[in-house]
C-alpha cells in the first residue's frame, strides 16, 4: 500500500468516526441504536458515492448517484435499520438497492451467517451497487435487477424487508414474503410521505415513524 492510500484511508476513517458521533449526538436517543451506529462505523461510504462526491461521502445528506436517484442520507439509513431490530443470521430483503450502501449496513448487521437480497429497478445502478459492494468486500449481499414491488419469491420468506423508495401502499407480494413475526420498513405517500413500520403477526399492523422524503417506488405495485 502506498503512503498516499494509507493517508487517504486514515482520513476516511476519521471522517466516518466523526459522522457516527454526530449521528449519536443529533439523532441518537433510541432512534439509531448503538448496534446500528457500530455497523455504520464499519461501512466505507466513500466507496458507494460517485468519484466527484468522495469529499462529501461522510456528510449527513443524500447525494446523487445518477439516473435521477440518490444514496440516502446516513441518518435515514440508521433510523430504518434500527426500526427493524436486526439479529445475526437474518435473511433480509431490500427494495431499491441504489448505491448498495444501505445493503452494506444491513450486511454488517446480519453478519456473515445472514444474507441480504437487494433488488434495483435500474440495471446500471444494480451493476453500480454490485461493484461497490465487491470493492468494499461484502460477500453476503446478492443484488438483482428487477421490479422489487414483486419481491423475490425464490428466497422468501424474509425476516425483515426494507423499502428504500416511497410506495402508494404496502405491496401485497412483500407482505406475503415476510415471515410471521417479521418486520418491514416502508415510506408511504406521494407528496407527503410517512415512514411506516409494519409488523406481520395474526394481523398486519402499521405504526407511523415520522415524515420522510424518498424517490418514488416505480413498478407493478408502485406508482
Ligand atoms: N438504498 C439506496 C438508496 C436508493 S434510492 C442506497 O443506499 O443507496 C431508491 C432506489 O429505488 C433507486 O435507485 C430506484 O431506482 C429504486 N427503485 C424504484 N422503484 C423500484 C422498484 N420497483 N424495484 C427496485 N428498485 C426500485
Amino acid at each position: 500500500m502506498t503512503d498516499t492510500i494509507r493517508l487517504a484511508d486514515a482520513n476516511f476513517e476519521r471522517l466516518r468516526a466523526r459522522l457516527v458521533s454526530q449521528l449519536r449526538r443529533q439523532i441518537g436517543g433510541g432512534h439509531i441504536s448503538e448496534q446500528v451506529l457500530a455497523a455504520m462505523r464499519n461501512v466505507p461510504r466513500h466507496l458507494f458515492v460517485r468519484e466527484s462526491d468522495i469529499s462529501n461521502a461522510y456528510e449527513d445528506y443524500p447525494l446523487s448517484i445518477g439516473h435521477g436517484q440518490t444514496i440516502s442520507a446516513p441518518h435515514m439509513v440508521g433510523i430504518m435499520c434500527s426500526l427493524l431490530g436486526i439479529e445475526k443470521g437474518m435473511k433480509i430483503l431490500e427494495i431499491g438497492g441504489g448505491s448498495g450502501y444501505h445493503a452494506a449496513v444491513l450486511a454488517e448487521l446480519t453478519g456473515p451467517g445472514g444474507t441480504v437480497y437487494s433488488i434495483e429497478r435500474i440495471t446500471e445502478l444494480a451493476e453500480f451497487a454490485r461493484q461497490n459492494l465487491t470493492d468494499a468486500g461484502y460477500k453476503n449481499v446478492v443484488v438483482t435487477a428487477g421490479d422489487g414491488t414483486l419481491g423475490l419469491s425464490e428466497h422468501a420468506p424474509y425476516d425483515c424487508i426494507t423499502v428504500a423508495c416511497a410506495a402508494p401502499a404496502v405491496p401485497q407480494p412483500l407482505v406475503d414474503q415476510l415471515k410471521r413475526g417479521g418486520r418491514m420498513t416502508i415510506p408511504i405517500g406521494k407528496y407527503t410521505q410517512e415512514l411506516y413500520l409494519v409488523h406481520k403477526n395474526d394481523v398486519i399492523s402499521k405504526e407511523k415513524s415520522g415524515g420522510v422524503v424518498f424517490v418514488p417506488l416505480i413498478g407493478e405495485y408502485g406508482f
